[in-house]
């Protein structure tokens, strides 16, 4: 039996002003890398009789499924602190919702030819890109971190061109719970179109949150699960990398693994992406740089209030609850990886810890899963401090884990499918969809030569 994919596409239902409809530009010989039969089954697909053929013309686009009418998103946004006023689904089309057991999701393929905002982009994507994001949206998701998911990658059987060379194009499908952004309210507000906005609002709050009873109430919800989800990257050592508002989703989901990396020797400075010069999206500056982001998100919504004066006020005094809001639920991610309660202690304590490793320097994900030993013998005072305090060692054991998608290693995944061998690829993905279990080839920080300093959107 042939995959079955039922749309209702909510979307759609939305003025022409949101979006552009668009084929698929066919590519010429799909080959399924992966699927995700996990995430198939949440979505309420029936996949038992789907051949691998089957799934890579669906999943490149050559083959639309029946009641999927494709489109692309339009959105602004800032990046890197300046704003674009048009950007959009330059390289990727939304095949439609589904709404399965786990609630309702867009379907996206990513890579898959021009759309009306490709600007100078060609709207593909290669092998990497597709690789990267697959690995790092599934650690995100074993790390029980909100994220966009990954239900398959293809290769087109196209050559792309980048700075490298020719390189083997490829596909990737992404889920989300929706792919409306900051940077989709800031696209209306930028143009005036109050109808829009009030539209857009009416549409987010139906569909991520029902019991926000006005744009305020939206806006503080959104507050806190954007404060929930950057404590929960630093509490990981995840560097998003290139933060700007059109990647900051409003169903409060990581989306958009470009320049993203995971450290290995803490240092709160950390940047890797190439193109982030200042430091604007370094570890320590994610929380800081979530309040500027939705300041924009405040800024947008001010023109669908009725009375301005009172608006900026109302958006202000919540926006000032932004720093401690974000305190707390960092305070709340990093107590118990220590094996402690939340107290002013266990804060204070793991603070202490990472001003500590930033000296020395250490690997932050091997210090915390290995905490007892590796302070016992690096930071004797500090370990002291901490047994003092009667940490559960089943707790801080449970909460570290001990894999995660080091950037040395995708690199290594990356070489070895861009010469067609996919078995490092798929030996990683078991890898780190395990991240509490030993998998020794790949919890080791990288030797020096080894060493990755930058990243790239490399799309
Ligand atoms: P990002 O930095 O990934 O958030 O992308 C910023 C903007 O550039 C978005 O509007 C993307 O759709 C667009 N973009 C990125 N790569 C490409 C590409 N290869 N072709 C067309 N547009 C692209
Ligand atoms: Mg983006
Ligand atoms: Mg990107």
């Amino acid at each position: 039996m042939p995959l079955t994919l039922s749309f209702d596409t909510t979307y759609l239902s939305l003025p022409d002003r949101f979006y552009s409809r668009q084929p698929a530009d066919p590519v010429s010989a799909p080959q399924l890398i992966v699927f995700n039969h996990a995430l198939a089954a949440d979505l309420g697909l029936d996949t038992s009789g789907m051949s691998d053929e089957e799934a890579a013309s669906i999943f490149s686009g050559n083959d639309i499924p029946d009641g999927a009418d494709p489109f692309a998103q339009v959105y602004a946004g800032h990046q890197f602190g300046g704003f674009s006023a048009q950007l959009g689904d330059g390289r990727a089309l939304h095949l439609g919702e589904v709404s399965g057991p786990t609630g309702r999701y867009d379907i996206q393929l990513k890579g898959s030819g021009p759309t009306p905002y490709s600007r100078n982009g060609d709207g593909r994507a290669w092998v990497g890109p597709v690789l990267r994001e697959y690995l790092m949206s599934c650690a995100m998701d074993a790390l029980d971190i909100p994220t966009t998911k990954a239900l398959a990658a293809v290769t087109t059987g196209d050559k792309i061109l980048r700075e490298q060379g020719l390189l083997p194009g490829a596909i990737v499908t992404r889920v989300a719970a929706s792919h409306i952004r900051v940077g989709t309210f800031q696209y209306f507000a930028a143009r005036a179109d109050v109808e829009a906005l009030q539209k857009l609002t009416d549409y987010v709050i139906a569909r991520h949150y029902p019991d926000a009873k006005d744009p305020l109430e939206l806006f503080e919800m959104v507050m806190q699960r954007h404060a929930t989800l950057v404590a929960k990257w630093m509490a990981v050592g995840f560097i998003h990398g290139v933060m700007n508002t059109d990647n900051v989703q409003i169903a409060g989901e990581t989306i958009d693994y470009g320049p993203c990396a995971f450290m290995d020797t803490y240092h709160p400075d950390t940047v890797f992406s190439s193109i982030d010069r200042q430091g604007r999206y370094a570890y320590s500056n994610q929380g800081p740089i979530t309040h500027w982001n939705l300041a924009q998100f405040a800024t947008a919504l001010v023109a669908i209030m009725p009375d301005t004066d009172k608006a900026i006020a109302d958006f202000t005094a919540i926006l000032n609850r932004f720093p401690a809001l974000y305190d707390a639920e960092w305070a709340k991610a990093f107590a118990p990886k220590l094996g402690l309660a939340h107290s002013d202690d266990a804060t204070a304590l793991a603070k202490d810890l990472l001003a500590q490793m930033a000296n020395i320097p250490m690997d932050f994900t091997n210090t915390f899963a290995d905490l007892d030993r590796a302070t016992a013998q690096f930071l004797p005072d500090w370990h002291a401090k901490w047994c003092a305090l009667g940490p559960d060692d089943d707790m801080w054991r449970q909460t570290n884990p001990l894999v995660i998608p080091r950037t040395h290693k995708i690199e290594d995944v990356i070489t070895a499918a861009t010469g067609g061998d996919y078995a490092p690829f798929h030996a990683m993905l078991a890898a780190i969809s395990a991240p509490f279990e030993m998998s020794p080839d790949f919890m080791l920080p990288p030797d020096d030569d080894q060493k990755v300093l930058q990243t790239f959107c490399g799309t």
